[in-house]
């Protein structure tokens, strides 16, 4: 009954001519969430929007119109929630912090799938190529997180430059050796810096790097900035990505996780590294080979590596990430999947989740820059070149 109901529901949908007629026939959806636990801090702190425990703040709001509303952060493997629900789910909602992957195979299980929403930013979760082959809509909130995120790029550079976390774990020893930490600590005034990728975040990178007066600034996307914008932050555009990496004292990656950037930075790449520069990747784990990236650092051809992001994720116990340190003992600057869901921010993108929902709903149009994949295929411009 329910299912029937349903899809005459997404039939009518489709076809209505009027919103008031979508609204009345677009009750009782099937929405599903893939959102991480909060636990206790979740039950203590209502603002961490994106947990299990406070639903994105959308439950009230979609039962109110007739919807099921089913949250888990169960994801992994053939009996988890995800599996199981997404067979006749019309929409999934999911976070980048704690992503539910959306391979072909699940995409083709779900016969009633309309819409995959990602509550923040960066939509690789979802096989995208699959989604504009099944007709499904890929939406997102974009620049919901970008100054969050470009904040967390700018203080790992910080850290890692300036050789913070083993300043740190000295302290905490009860040691005191200021030598051990100075003989690998330096400025950022003066470096050159460069940013794959130089969009909303790229470019806000570039945009709060100025005030350090570095030496130089660069970047490398296919996609020009616009004169005035790179004018602004005296960027300089680099069109060959070894020549750019051979440039840079630091590197950070602000592209996103596609076809052309999947496996980028990896051991032939890294040898085209000044000997001895730093790396901050917040875009995507897998952007980076996480082995040869653990190498340069142990080897000492990256005097460090920072982010936030890794390949998969929760990262497991054994990750190399975890433990990789440069010959001085210092060098990692990892923290869990967190730059871009601060509470700011999480206010930020469940609005936008409740936003997007309003208008798949009414058949209201979507704002196009939140349209990843639309109805008749790929909408945006950053995941590749096509
Ligand atoms: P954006 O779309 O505004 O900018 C991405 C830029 O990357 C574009 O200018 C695009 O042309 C460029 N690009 C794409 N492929 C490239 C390639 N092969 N080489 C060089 N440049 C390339 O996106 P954004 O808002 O700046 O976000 C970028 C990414 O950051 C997201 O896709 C997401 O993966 C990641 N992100 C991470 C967090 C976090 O919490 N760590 C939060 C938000 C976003």
């Amino acid at each position: 009954m329910f299912t029937a109901a349903r899809t005459s529901a997404f039939t009518g949908l489709r076809n209505a001519s009027t919103n008031a007629f979508r609204q009345q026939q677009s009750r009782g959806l099937k929405i599903i969430a893939i959102l991480y636990k909060g636990g206790d801090a979740a039950k203590q702190e209502p603002r961490l929007l994106g947990t299990v425990e406070n639903e994105l703040g959308l439950r009230p709001w979609l039962e109110s119109q007739g919807h099921e509303f089913l949250v888990s952060d169960d994801k992994e493997g053939p009996n988890s929630f995800l599996q199981k629900n997404i067979v006749d789910a019309d929409v999934v909602i999911t976070t980048p912090f704690h992503p539910g992957y959306i391979n072909a195979e699940l995409l083709a299980k779900a016969k009633n799938l309309k819409a995959c929403v990602t509550a923040g930013v960066g939509s690789d979760h979802v096989d995208l190529n699959a989604a504009v082959e099944k007709g499904v809509e890929v939406l997102e909130v974009t620049g919901s997180n970008v100054t969050s995120v470009a904040e967390h790029v700018v203080m790992s550079m910080l850290v890692l430059v300036r050789n913070f976390v083993p300043a740190h774990e000295m302290i905490e020893r009860g040691d005191w050796q200021v030598s051990d930490i100075a003989r690998n600590a330096f400025d950022l005034e003066g470096k050159v810096i460069g940013t794959i990728g130089a969009g909303r975040i790229g470019y806000r990178v570039l945009q709060r790097l100025l005030p350090f007066s570095p030496n130089e600034l660069l970047y490398y996307d296919y996609a020009a900035l616009p004169e005035e914008a790179s004018k602004a932050v005296g960027a300089s555009r680099v069109e060959d990505l070894k020549e750019f990496v051979s440039k840079c004292d630091i590197v950070t990656v602000n592209a996103p996780l596609h076809e052309g950037t999947r496996n980028l930075i990896n051991a032939d790449l890294l040898q085209h590294f000044k000997p001895g520069a730093w790396l901050v990747n917040t875009a995507r784990g897998a952007i980076c080979n996480a082995e040869d990236v653990a190498a340069a650092v142990k080897s000492g051809q990256l005097r460090g590596y920072a982010g936030d992001v890794w390949n998969v994720q929760p990262a497991p116990k054994e990750h190399p990430w975890r433990y990789m340190k440069n010959p001085l003992g210092g060098g990692n600057g990892m923290v869990p999947h967190y730059s871009g869901t601060t509470l700011d921010a999480q206010k930020r993108y469940a609005e936008g989740t409740k936003e997007i929902l309003s208008n798949f709903f009414t058949g209201k149009p979507q704002n196009p820059a939140n349209v990843i994949i639309g109805r008749k295929g790929y909408e945006t411009k950053s995941y590749g070149q096509r």
